[in-house]
């Protein structure tokens, strides 16, 4: 039996079922439904245009993010910015946000260090990136990341096996008519002994998502 998926939060469950994404988004700075809210600086919600052609979707913030309330502005978003750009994609273009919308990290010293969020966590903010999907309704969905593919994929979806190809998603009536890919989360391009090649592979996996938005 499929485990259960948790309750949406409250203060989604609130809002009329077409609420526009910017009262979404508001909605979404009021979210207590995991514990992650306690400790983060502030919501983090996804950014870009809507409906838009290309959706792509991370982890969850980062310290700068957390700071400063935009995804993918610390360092990993330079190399997304980078890749995107190599890859012919307009950045301007996509809706970019996280599976999950608090930083989760734990202190060393002066600095906070990412943790991964737990399945629960996950789970908990799930409904808040299916809203955004809905509204966004992207032709192209681009998964960054093993937390991003198991919010959307499922736990046994491995981005290393399926990476730079369309896959069986089962996210019908949540983004009918979207096609679904998955590339590694940019920040893997900063901790690979390898950075050249890991970015080559980003850039051809985005370069692979583009090919269905010129169609
Ligand atoms: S991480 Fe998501 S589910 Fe958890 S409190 Fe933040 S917005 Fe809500």
């Amino acid at each position: 039996m499929a485990p259960r998926r948790p309750d949406p939060p409250d203060v989604l469950l609130a809002l009329p079922p077409d609420a526009p994404l910017d009262e979404v988004a508001q909605a979404a700075r009021h979210c207590t439904n995991c514990p992650l809210y306690r400790n983060a600086t502030m919501t983090v919600f996804g950014e870009g245009p809507a409906p838009a052609p290309l959706m792509l979707v991370g982890e969850q913030p980062g310290d700068k993010e957390d700071l400063q309330g935009h995804p993918f502005v610390g360092p990993a978003g330079r190399v997304l910015d980078r890749a995107l750009a190599d890859a012919g994609v307009d950045r301007g273009a996509a809706y970019v946000t996280n599976a999950v919308k608090h930083f989760k990290w734990k202190p060393a010293g002066k600095v906070r260090l990412h943790q991964k969020p737990s399945a629960g966590e996950v789970g908990a903010c799930r409904p808040w990136l299916v809203a955004e999907i809905e509204r966004v309704d992207p032709r192209v969905l681009v998964v960054m990341g093993a937390t991003a593919a198991q919010s959307l994929l499922g736990p046994s979806f491995r981005v290393t096996r399926h990476r730079g190809e369309w896959v069986d998603h089962g996210l019908d009536e949540v983004a009918p008519g979207a096609r679904v890919t998955a590339t590694i989360h940019p920040s893997a391009v900063l901790r690979s002994d390898d950075r050249d090649a890991a970015y080559a592979s980003l850039v051809d996996d985005l370069r692979f998502a583009a090919t269905a938005l010129a169609s």
